[in-house]
């Protein structure tokens, strides 16, 4: 079920793609892709043989290594891209075709952020999980942009959701996964076979380094309470599997995550609350 290398697409990584298939289509004015230095050039030098503009912006905040690359259709947008970066966060969110209920709940929640006294980033997954009334929708999944600490392509939306059921998330979506289908149906297949696996999603805990995706993928089915899997993966950072790798069916409590090998308990996990952990059953 699981793949660790992706492959390039047109000579440029796959999880650049459903963003710039968007791009290209005209769902969105621009798009950033973070690059390391080894690969900017490269990248950039593809996309120029597309008839794209590209900028390169600032360092990423946790990743030094990275760079914001900035892509659009017009050389234009790609300077605006480059005067809002860090400025103007609302400009950018319209820029990349980002809808208004999710870019004002984005800035709300910084807003709460800091008032709150915080440091580091709010956790975006986990306020948009809270955010969602009954199931979450596997088109809007955005837990995936990283697998095992890698870039993948399994991703329709390049936003935090205001909720796992944002229906202007959804439409945006769906239409990403048509334009994709068209061009790239193979693609389109496998991503729409990962958004729908199911989640356990801890709270991001701000240790500096880019972790709001802090989780595990399933390759299984869950209900909410229960995952039934035959694969885990970490999702951003690289947090050991062996607990669940010993078992095949897991139940997520108040207090505590027991998990289960053929029906026989083998092992348990212990939460300080509830919502330590959280299930997302993406699976429909
Ligand atoms: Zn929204």
């Amino acid at each position: 079920m699981f793949y660790y290398r992706y492959p390039k697409i047109h000579g440029l990584p796959s999880a650049m793609i459903p963003a710039l298939v968007g791009l290209r289509h005209g769902l969105r004015e621009a798009m950033s892709y973070e690059a390391t230095a080894s690969e900017i050039g490269r990248i950039r030098a593809r996309i120029n043989t597309m008839g794209l503009y590209s900028a390169i912006g600032g360092k990423h905040r946790y990743e030094q290594e990275r760079f914001f690359l900035y892509i659009a259709r017009q050389s234009k947008v790609v300077q605006q891209c480059l005067r809002a970066e860090r400025r103007d966060p609302e400009t950018l969110g319209r820029i990349f075709g980002y809808p208004e209920c999710c870019i004002s709940s984005f800035l709300h929640r910084w807003r709460q952020h800091k008032i709150d006294g915080n440091s580091g980033e709010p956790d975006f997954p986990y306020l948009a999980f809270s955010n969602t009334r009954r199931r979450p929708r596997p088109e809007i999944n955005n837990l995936l942009w990283y697998m095992n600490d890698s870039r993948t392509p399994y991703y329709l939306i390049s936003h935090f959701p205001c909720s796992y059921r944002c229906k202007k998330s959804l439409d945006y979506a769906k239409n990403i996964d048509r334009l994709i289908n068209d061009e790239y149906s193979r693609l389109a297949r496998r991503i729409r076979a990962y958004l729908c696996l199911p989640i356990l999603l801890f709270p991001n805990n701000n240790r500096g380094i880019r972790d709001e995706n802090n989780g595990f993928v399933f390759s299984g089915q869950s209900d909410g309470l229960w995952i039934i899997y035959n694969d885990v993966h970490p999702l951003r950072t690289a947090r050991s599997t062996r607990a669940f790798m010993n078992g095949n069916r897991l139940h997520n409590m108040n207090r505590k995550i027991d998990i289960y090998h053929n029906g026989r308990l083998v092992g348990s996990i212990p939460k300080n609350h509830r919502l330590e952990a959280v299930i997302l059953p993406f699976d429909p």
